[in-house]
């Protein structure tokens, strides 16, 4: 049995884990099935208290020296500004009152930079994992390597291999949901937003009947998310004119983006019907997926692997007993019932339905203390103050 906590993964999620363990002292070895770190365009919103909690691992300053730092957020409608707010609103609740733009494919390599400087810490490439079986006191991990299949066993195993788990698969734990039947496309262009939108802020959400998406601004692009509907073939969405039509509805006037990129994403809210089965634990997208509306998924992912990990080099150490990781699943799982697949459904179905979306807004709009209430649980704070009172 190696003496090291085994992470499947080396996404953001799997590397702020090992991250928090190797600076508890816990010896961490991460495989990762790809050749080199994920470089895909995929997650760029970081929300205060996940800026809180990379601040904590030392890594948030090279990361804010990548990013842009977004103090506010808007809804608008085809008519313009429905609401826009102000997350100074909650800096008595954070020390980091703003979303940082910035994507995913940052963090990992500023997180493997700091890792590499701890000599409890070891990554190895091209190893995808294959089976994960319990033994006693552990885990016996199936490693492909280059065809050969080698075989290990470790005290703990986190999957934190993505979506389409090997670790949740080879458990046998049931992914429960269902996947939208329309998919998402997302277009990066460098056509700067600001000179015709004025009063445009780096994240806003455009609500339409018809046709709803969202504008994020990161360093030099804006990545804008529009719905695909299912009778739409992934074949015309991909093409450019089709990116062209749906960028012409933006601004009126203007019919023609240069388009640095398009990207076609399937959709699913799913939740593993367990996050921990015997040594081995599940977290981030292994254990969870949601529509990106909120920019949730990145973020509750880091939220999971700090909860298990702060609680895992506690048992590691001999001071909480293994029990302490029941709490991890609990709370997490059923946070990300209640807050994460909840909110982000209600955040498509708000972007479909401008005028029922506009009276709610009025209405938070109108009264500081739903206002402050509402930013908190946009920030992902309410789940993570609500996480901490179920024990
Ligand atoms: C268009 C889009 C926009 C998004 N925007 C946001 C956002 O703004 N905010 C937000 O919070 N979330 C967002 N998300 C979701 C976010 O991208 C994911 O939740 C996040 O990537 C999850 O991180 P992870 O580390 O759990 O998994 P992943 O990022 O999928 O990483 C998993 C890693 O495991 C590796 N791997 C896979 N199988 C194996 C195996 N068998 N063995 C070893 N390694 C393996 C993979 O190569 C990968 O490196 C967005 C998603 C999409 C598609």
């Amino acid at each position: 049995m190696k003496e090291r906590v085994l992470i499947a993964g080396a996404g953001p999620v799997g590397l702020v884990a090992a991250a928090n363990l190797v600076r508890r002292g816990v010896p961490v070895t991460v495989l990762e099935a790809g050749t080199d770190l994920g470089a895909e365009s995929r997650a760029s919103t970081f929300h205060p208290p996940t800026l809180d909690m990379l601040d904590d691992l030392g890594v948030l300053q090279p990361l804010i020296d990548q990013g842009l730092i977004a103090p506010k957020f808007q809804y608008r409608s085809r008519d313009g500004v429905m609401a826009t707010f102000d997350f100074a609103v909650i800096a008595d609740a954070t020390r980091h009152p703003y979303r940082l733009q910035c994507e995913q494919s940052k963090l990992t390599r500023v997180l493997l930079k700091k890792l590499m400087g701890y000599p409890n810490f070891e990554i190895v490439f091209s190893s995808p994992v294959r089976g994960v079986t319990a033994i006693a006191g552990g885990a016996e991990v199936a490693i492909d390597r280059g065809g050969t299949t080698e075989t290990h066993s470790y005290p703990w195993v986190i999957g934190a291999d993505g979506a389409r788990s090997a670790v949740r698969t080879a458990l046998g734990i049931p992914f429960e949901g269902f996947t939208w039947p329309e998919r998402y496309l997302v277009v990066s262009t460098p056509f700067d937003f600001t000179k015709v939108i004025p009063d445009i802020v780096s994240v806003s959400y455009v609500a339409d009947p018809e046709r709803w998406f969202f504008l994020l601004q990161i360093p030099g692009l804006w990545r804008v998310m529009f719905r695909v509907a299912a009778e739409e073939s992934d074949e015309l969405a991909l093409s450019e004119p089709f990116a062209q039509k749906l960028m012409a509805g933006i601004v009126p006037g203007i019919d023609r983006y240069e388009i640095a990129h398009t990207t076609l994403y399937r959709v699913h809210q799913r939740v593993a019907e367990t996050y921990r089965k015997d040594r081995v634990l599940l977290i981030g997208d292994a254990a969870h997926v949601n529509n990106p509306l909120g920019g949730m998924g990145m973020n509750g992912g880091i939220h999971d692997a700090i909860n298990l990990t702060e609680r895992l080099a506690a048992v590691w150490h001999g001071d909480k007993r293994d029990e302490e990781l029941d709490r991890f699943d609990k709370q997490r799982r059923l946070i990300t019932k209640a807050h994460v697949q909840t909110q982000s459904i209600q955040n498509k179905k708000n972007l479909e339905n401008p005028a029922e979306f506009q009276e709610r807004l009025r209405g938070i709009a109108a009264d500081p203390q739903r206002t402050y209430d509402y930013l908190l649980n946009v920030s992902m704070i309410g789940s993570l103050r609500q996480a901490a009172t179920l024990g």
